[in-house]
């Protein structure tokens, strides 16, 4: 009999008429006034007294029974009570909306997909208005016994209003409210959850919520009842009049992109996706062909777009003439091997880099940049026809001029000819260089006229192609060339514009330790800036830092500028176009959207290759046999040549196909792809991590690794060719980590380390793996424990170690020991 929550001591002693103290569930008490309808105007004092229940009540409830001796300060002070009363209801009122915001709350974020929720709300409702009726005759219970325990009352009538329902007359509580709205759940299911989105209730939600979304859907949801209520009044169809659109259609859509292409509802459509057996939310993404039938089955025209729109945002306005500016030629030197292309690029480099060297070694970047006359010329470090092709093959067409290499002593050779035919196919102008002009053997001529045999007559025949007689060791003729590529370069005309937005393209990339992806960048127009947001390949980033061919800090490029380019998310591919775009979101909208569009041609490929081909090979030759390789490698430009390379190799009975081929440790996706397809997984340069290994070892997949290209072709090729004879073959028999890296006196760096996986032998050769990545491969100056030098430390145990000629370790880097032994070839 306490005051209900001490917020209002109300003053008024003992037991008051009209006053009923209630107890609820939870412990919530309020005093309840059933005080009868005699009307009299009081206006309440602030701090008024609180009346204690049991008395009010009984004298209260009834008014015929009312004594009649009951005073005006009496009536006065039952009237505060009511006031008082009444403050505790709106409380309570209060209270029970925080409830119900909550609950509905709840509700509101189980309503993540409309349509199947709506049926769940409906019985949340149920459930809820089922608890009110509940709590509202539990009230009504516990008023009634209070009223029979408050015994002495003379007026038992008064409690009759509160059981009969505020509708009884009282001025009652919270009941009434709560009653009209039950009324309102009762008039109907349907009818309720508009009048509940319309009322106050729900738009409270959406606040709280704080989405639009829901906001939009109830609107929508309403003008979508209003038409049909519309249309029935119109004696029309329930069904709304059809509005048949032309639905743009790219190779990939999102769900909800597509229901707002057509103007649909979201939920409809991924009902519709679902009938038709597709699991899908509506943000995520589906193929044009599976869209095409939702588009259909919606009664909508399909209008297939070949590329999607998120490309558009890519610029690729004209430029206008008098926003051209001349830019250097981009020079790529082919040839045959061994005719001296990498000879020319570094004799050329070594002599005429611009602005001379910048402290020490030159940093590599795949291309540079020399002087000519006043001219600058951008060399595409890579030689050979592998980064030619295959960036024409992704569509990055970088060189302007083409410097055919050919030994003066050895003539046009398969590969002479394969780089005429490439430089021809991309209409890409030639200059010959007869290189090792210097040897006793040289016979340029016969250069010359061997070439005219493939259609290339060089000026000394009276021909357009220039032609340069050089040596690369003795430097002779160099300049004569450069002036060539010069001369050539004036007569092409080359322009772009370096004020706009930066298009470029990757001439290497790869993973570097410590700095991440970096990718060495062609801008061919527009200017690369630090700062640019910008999506190449499948990948996207904004430039970190940019460093030139000398390795040199630089703020922007131009076009025909080489640049390396830090802060990107993942190692894009040589070839690959580099767009800058406005914002972050577009930069990765359209690398997502590449990359799935390519993960979907891969595997169209791949199942066509597979069957076709075994179609094929089944109806050409039961014995040709495909054997499927995996190849992972450290850096893009090995990875790309061993993939030229492997799909050289290949006789009647075999060919060679590369499943797949990436920059990066193994992983388990790798092992798990050969898997598949019964392939060996070829490391070059980088190792398997540990999760790939094990699966590896679990499934039998083979895993080779190589630090040469040569060797890893050999083998192939000879396991290509059936002849696989005894190898030297590696044996890794221990793993340690370096957990410290200790200076000392005489010896340099030792790493102290922890041996994880079976022994270090001091005799054994070692290999220093960052990242997975080798960093280096050689041999142990010093294996000690404790104080001691020893042959062999075993797994577990803690070791110092340290390199012969080689300094640069680090904590977490990871030692590899093996032996080498000669085994049976045992390629997949
Ligand atoms: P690439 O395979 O075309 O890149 O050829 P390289 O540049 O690796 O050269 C192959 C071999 O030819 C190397 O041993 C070079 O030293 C040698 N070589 C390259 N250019 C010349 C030259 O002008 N004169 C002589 N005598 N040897 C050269």
């Amino acid at each position: 009999m306490s005051d209900t929550d001490g917020k209002k001591p109300l003053g008024l002693k003992g037991a008051r008429p009209g006053n009923v103290k209630q107890s609820f569930s939870h412990g919530r008490t309020k005093n309840v006034v059933v005080e009868t309808k005699r009307k009299r105007v009081v206006v309440p004092k602030p701090g008024a007294a609180n009346a204690p229940a049991p008395n009010a009540s009984p004298r209260a409830s009834d008014p015929s029974k009312r004594p009649a001796g009951i005073s005006d300060a009496e009536m006065e002070r039952r009237m505060k009570a009511l006031q008082a009363a009444k403050e505790q209801e709106a409380a309570d009122a209060a209270r029970r909306a925080a409830e119900e915001k909550e609950q509905a709350e709840r509700r509101e974020r189980r309503r993540a997909e409309a349509e199947a929720k709506e049926q769940a709300e409906k019985e949340r409702e149920d459930a809820l208005r089922q608890k009110a009726e509940d709590e509202a005759a539990k009230k009504r219970e516990a008023e009634e016994a209070k009223t029979r325990a408050a015994a002495p009352a003379p007026d038992p009538a008064a409690a009759a209003p509160a059981l009969s329902g505020p509708r009884g007359g009282g001025k009652a509580a919270p009941t009434p409210s709560r009653r009209d709205r039950d009324d309102d759940r009762n008039k109907g299911n349907k009818g309720r959850n508009d009048d509940a989105r319309r009322s106050g209730k729900l738009t409270l939600n959406q606040a709280l919520r704080g989405g639009e979304g829901g906001r939009q859907k109830s609107m929508a949801a309403m003008k979508r009842k209003q038409e049909r209520a519309r249309q029935k009044a119109m004696g029309g169809t329930v069904e709304r009049e059809k509005v048949i659109r032309d639905v743009q259609l790219p190779e990939a859509i999102v769900v909800s992109e597509l229901a707002n292409r057509m103007s649909e509802r979201v939920a409809d459509v991924v009902k519709a996706l679902m009938t038709n057996g597709l699991m899908v939310t509506q943000t995520q993404t589906i193929d044009a062909d599976t869209a095409e039938l939702i588009i259909e089955e919606f009664g909508h025209n399909v209008v297939r777009v070949s590329d999607s729109d998120v490309e558009d945002v890519i610029q690729t306005v004209e430029d206008d003439d008098t926003n051209l500016q001349s830019r250097p030629p981009v020079i790529t030197v082919m040839g045959h091997v061994d005719h001296g292309k990498t000879s020319v690029l570094d004799a050329i480099r070594n002599a005429r880099v611009v602005a001379g060297e910048a402290g020490g070694i030159t940093q590599h970047i795949g291309a540079y940049q020399v002087e000519q006359g006043g001219q600058i010329l951008t060399f595409l470090d890579t030689p050979g026809h592998a980064a030619f092709t295959s960036m024409r093959a992704r569509g990055a067409q970088v060189t302007d001029i083409v410097v055919l290499v050919v030994a003066a002593d050895d003539a046009v050779m398969p590969q002479t000819i394969e780089a005429i035919a490439h430089a021809k196919a991309a209409e890409v102008p030639m200059i010959v260089a007869i290189n090792k002009i210097d040897l006793p053997a040289a016979n340029p001529d016969k250069v010359r006229t061997d070439l005219l045999q493939h259609e290339v007559i060089v000026e000394k025949m009276s021909g357009e192609v220039q032609d340069v007689e050089v040596s690369a060791i003795s430097g002779q003729g160099l300049d004569e060339l450069l002036e060539a590529i010069a001369l050539q370069a004036e007569i092409l005309e080359l322009k772009a514009n370096p004020d706009r937005a930066a298009t470029g393209a990757v001439i290497e990339a790869q993973l570097d330790v410590g700095r991440g992806p970096v990718a060495t960048v062609l801008v061919q127009t527009g200017t690369l800036k630090q700062g640019d947001i910008f999506v190449v390949g499948e990948q996207w980033g904004r430039v970190r830092a940019m460093e030139n061919d000398q390795g040199k800090r630089v703020k922007e490029a131009g076009p025909s500028v080489p640049v390396e380019v830090l802060g990107l998310n993942g190692t894009p591919e040589a070839g690959d176009v580099l767009n800058v775009v406005e914002t972050e979101a577009q930069a990765r909208e359209i690398a997502e959207y590449r990359e799935k569009a390519a993960k979907d041609k891969r595997a169209a490929a791949g199942a066509a290759t597979t069957l076709e081909q075994l179609m094929a090979n089944a109806k050409a030759d039961e014995n040709v046999s495909e054997m499927p390789i995996v190849v992972k490698a450290d850096v893009q430009g090995s990875a790309e040549a061993i993939v030229q390379a492997m799909e050289k190799i290949g006789n009647d009975e075999v060919r060679v196909r590369v499943l797949h081929s990436g920059v990066g440790a193994i992983t388990e996706s790798d092992i798990g792809l050969a898997e598949a397809s019964g392939a060996p997984v070829f490391g070059f340069n980088v190792r398997a991590n540990a999760p790939a290994r094990n699966s590896a070892n679990q499934k039998g997949i083979e895993i080779r690794y190589y630090s040469v290209i040569y060797d890893l072709v050999d083998d192939v090729k000879q396991a290509a060719s059936g002849l696989l004879s005894a190898e030297i073959k590696e044996t890794f028999i221990g793993y340690a980590k370096i957990q410290e890296v200790f200076k000392v006196t005489g010896v340099g760096k030792v790493a102290g380390c922890l041996v994880t996986e079976g022994v270090a032998r001091r005799s054994a050769g070692v290999r220093l793996l960052r990242d997975n990545v080798v960093i280096h491969e050689g041999t142990l100056k010093t294996l000690k424990r404790f104080k001691d030098e020893v042959p062999e430390v075993i797994s577990g145990q803690e070791c110092g170690m340290a390199f012969e000629n080689y300094d640069d370790i680090r904590p977490d880097d990871v030692i590899e020991i093996f032996t080498r032994e000669e085994v049976e070839r045992s390629l997949t």
